[in-house]
């Protein structure tokens, strides 16, 4: 039995459940890596292994994503994963506009991989969107926050922001995380509204509404290795 997260086709890493397994290890399998985890234990611990072994895993998959660049085929995945939603789509290859939704769960892109990574992109940043309105709103009645505009894009190196307006920006690659990473973002960024800063009042505020917010802060640091290259 193998289970695979977050994407099997093109996530940088995968997931293997094992009979066999006595503890969680790591492996580099034809350049990606793979989390092998023992009978029984969740999925939910593999953002924390990650985080353990980071100096392990970039010393091993160090010029990983330059290889895959450079193999343009590689990019156009069959499936992808959206682990914050915990829902899979199937890629298909047809005409049409990049990135149209045919069916439930059905993404139609063009045969040719630039065309079809600008319109996954976009298809990405549609979904985002919607998500995002959903836990903006459920996130805001929890907390009492009020928010102006939602902003969805792919910046390098940002998971979210927030302006003086009150303008919240989040990424769309939140989607490749868990649910409860993706709360922490929106959840960091609507406690900017009363404290556009991070001081000793903003971590209050923010572990308030989150008691697990240190240890969600740490898992973002590695939840790169969670997104697939057409993403990344
Ligand atoms: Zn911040």
């Amino acid at each position: 039995m193998s289970s695979v997260f977050p994407d099997p086709l093109s996530g940088l890493f995968s997931v293997r459940k094992s009979q066999k397994a006595r503890r969680i290890s790591l492996r580099v399998v034809s350049g990606r890596l793979e989390v092998v985890l023992p009978r029984g234990v969740s999925e939910s611990v593999v953002p924390e292994v990650l985080a353990r072994h980071q100096k392990w895993i970039e010393r091993h998959l160090s010029g990983f994503r330059d290889v895959h660049h450079a193999r343009g085929a590689a990019l156009v995945p069959d499936r992808i994963c959206l682990v914050a939603l915990n829902e899979s789509f199937r890629v298909e290859i047809g005409d049409g506009g990049a990135g149209r939704v045919k069916a439930e769960n059905v993404v139609v892109v063009p045969q040719e991989t630039a065309h079809a990574v600008v319109g996954l992109r976009k298809w990405l940043c549609r979904v985002a969107r919607s998500f995002f309105l959903s836990e903006l709103g459920s996130c805001a009645a929890t907390t009492g926050l009020e928010w102006g505009a939602l902003r969805v894009g792919m910046p390098k190196t940002r998971w979210g922001s927030c302006s003086c307006r009150g303008t919240i920006s989040l990424n769309a690659r939140l989607l490749f995380l868990a649910p409860s990473l993706v709360r922490h973002v929106v959840i960091h960024e609507l406690c900017h509204l009363k404290h556009p800063n991070h001081g000793r009042m903003f971590h209050e505020l923010l572990q308030s509404f989150d008691p697990l917010a240190v240890i969600h802060a740490r898992q973002l640091k590695y939840a790169r290795y969670a997104i697939p290259m057409w993403a990344a």
